[in-house]
């Protein structure tokens, strides 16, 4: 439902986490069931929290078991389409090191989780969403590249999605790709930000660039690139959010 993610060199102003948490409480208006955050930074694990219910719940889950400081986070509201709102489904979604969020459905997700399961893949959660996380994690185990790895599994999603990615091999990149559901990025400097909207980031920059139908965009602290699903260079339109979002 609300999607937030945020890169930042190590002299970014704001902790990722921090950055996350604040996106998600400014996406709280669209409702939700469950929220959740992950984290890389240089040399760590990938670090999540997830919980069912509010925001409150999540900060709770965070204020008992501190999550360690992060270059890129991702953060997620959910409002649960396949699978109940229960702590395990709400998202992100984990396989191996690298975590997924998602807005949308996954139509064609049965298939393609029989094939996993097929291949031995173990599924923890109900959702739609889990398919989508095994499906990016197995491409980048191949090809070592985690834009190509989104634009690979978004070609072969059917329904509608705004897709995160994060992987703790590559601690300075946020992937996101986006077919019949919203993805603005916001332009900062030394740090990038995405959301389904820009009440996401609109407390940090309001210079945006909306992303395109069947787009995927990679940020790292100090760039911007966006493609199609083939990998090949497209544009996405700039502007400046003229919104007076102060409150
Ligand atoms: N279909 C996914 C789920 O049920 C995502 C729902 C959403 O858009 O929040 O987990």
């Amino acid at each position: 439902c609300g999607i937030v993610g945020y890169v930042g060199s190590p002299v970014a102003s704001a902790r990722p986490l921090d950055v996350v948490l604040e996106g998600l409480r400014r996406l709280e208006y669209r409702g939700y069931d469950s929220a959740g955050v992950a984290l890389v930074a240089p040399g760590r694990e990938l670090a999540t929290a997830k919980k069912a219910g509010k925001l409150a719940n999540l900060v709770e889950e965070i204020d008992a078991h501190p999550l360690p400081d992060s270059t890129a986070a991702i953060g997620h509201t959910r409002w649960a389409t396949h699978g109940g709102p229960t702590d395990v489904n709400a998202h992100p979604h984990v396989a191996g090191r690298l975590a997924v969020i998602h807005n949308g459905i996954v139509e064609n997700f049965a298939a393609l989780k029989a094939g996993l399961l097929a291949d031995g893949v173990e599924f923890l959660s109900e959702t739609d969403t889990e398919v989508a996380a095994h499906l990016i994690a197995r491409a980048y185990d191949e090809t070592g590249d985690l834009t190509a790895a989104m634009a690979r599994v978004a070609r072969s999603l059917h329904g509608t999605f705004t897709l995160l990615a994060v992987h703790a091999d590559d601690p300075s990149t946020v992937v996101g790709a986006r077919h019949d559901s919203p993805l603005v990025v916001g332009i900062g400097e030394g740090e990038n930000f995405l959301g389904s909207d820009v009440a996401a980031f609109i407390a940090h920059t309001r210079e945006a660039l909306e992303l395109g139908q069947d787009q995927v965009v990679t940020i790292t602290p100090d760039d911007v690139v966006v493609t199609d699903f083939d990998g090949a260079p497209a544009d996405a339109r700039r502007y400046t959010v003229d919104w007076d979002a102060a409150a």
